[in-house]
């Protein structure tokens, strides 16, 4: 697959609470993100995919665990990022309301991170900026306008620019398009797939929207209570899904064309709720909501097994290939 941009193994993140208990946002999660690829990272709200991104990002310390970027461990205690560290890894959030500055023309808040990592004359400047305006498909003439005086879909557009003035290698993409209407959604996320082929970039991309990842991802992983339940190749992923979580996902998508719903699982009824992650339950942590469940589900926490070449699933009823 290719050269490993960002590699994380076993990465947990821990919130400490008032009452002296703990929150695992994060709970020893494993996975590879190869060059020029799209990994999706999906999940329901407060499964941790935010947590993960936040600690790549350097936002979060990590409570254990490492964070290999091109080999260096960023999440090492005591480690501080270099400059162009910082530089290559970029993220995208999910408000551009609230991750532009109001009160600052596009120019002034794009200008942020080329004062910060390319120190260049005033000229040099406006110039890289409207340069980066036009690469994603906005007219220079946006640089003197206020963040309110523009669409929701173009606000965005102008935090990928931003993210793009430091050249990345890898930009983490928090739920980019989900504050988004519908109508803008399908410009940005084109934009963003452009961009990735012109500049090789490599994608981490955050949803809780899994029908957005057949078109989008290369590979994607499934997240349930700060642990990874699947993770696949994007085609095997939604033909053939094996942990019961994901077919859960799965079978409640809407589908619309008959080759969707040729592939899409039996409906599978939802049940229960998300457990919080104070207290989530021992064993699997799905077994509360698990048609499958079987006895040992409830006293002992799977491992995670390739079950086929880049095919992983976190479940008793598996066993790696090499064990069959
Ligand atoms: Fe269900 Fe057991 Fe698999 Fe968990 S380990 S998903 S409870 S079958």
């Amino acid at each position: 697959m290719g050269d490993i941009i960002l590699e994380i193994k076993d990465l947990k993140k821990y919130f400490p609470l008032a009452d002296g208990k703990t929150v695992k946002a994060v709970d020893g999660v494993s996975m590879k993100l190869y060059k020029g690829e799209t990994l999706g990272l999906v999940g329901e709200s407060g499964c941790g995919k935010s947590t993960i991104a936040y600690t790549v990002v350097g936002m979060y310390g990590a409570s254990g665990g490492e964070v290999l970027y091109k080999g260096t461990d960023l999440a090492k205690k005591g480690y501080k990022r270099t400059l162009e560290q910082k530089g290559e890894i970029q993220i995208v959030f999910q408000d551009p309301g609230s991750s532009l500055n109001s009160r600052r023309t596009i120019e002034k808040s794009m200008e942020v991170p080329l004062d910060i990592h390319d120190k260049m004359s005033r000229e040099k400047k406006t110039e890289r900026i409207e340069e980066l305006l036009e690469m994603v498909g906005l007219p220079k003439e946006y640089k003197s306008k206020m963040p309110r005086n523009i669409g929701g879909g173009e606000r965005q557009l102008i935090s990928v620019a931003r993210a793009l003035a430091t050249n990345p290698e890898l930009i983490i993409l928090d739920e980019p398009t989900s504050a988004l209407d519908v109508s803008v959604q399908a410009k940005v996320i084109n934009t963003l797939i452009e961009l990735q082929k012109k500049l090789s970039l490599s994608y981490l991309f955050i949803t809780h929207d899994l029908s957005l990842m057949r078109n989008v991802a290369t590979r994607v992983a499934i997240l349930y209570l700060g642990r990874l339940c699947e993770l696949a190749p994007t085609t095997e992923f939604f033909h053939a899904p094996l942990h019961p979580y994901t077919q859960m996902l799965l079978s409640s998508i809407p589908v619309v064309t008959e080759e969707e719903e040729a592939i899409k699982p039996g409906q599978i009824i939802s049940q229960g709720e998300i457990p919080s992650p104070v207290n989530a339950p021992k064993g699997c942590t799905f077994h509360t909501r698990c048609r499958d469940c079987m006895e040992i589900c409830k006293t002992q926490m799977p491992v995670m097994v390739e079950v086929e070449p880049e095919h992983f699933v976190c479940c008793h009823k598996y066993k790696a290939k090499e064990e069959l």
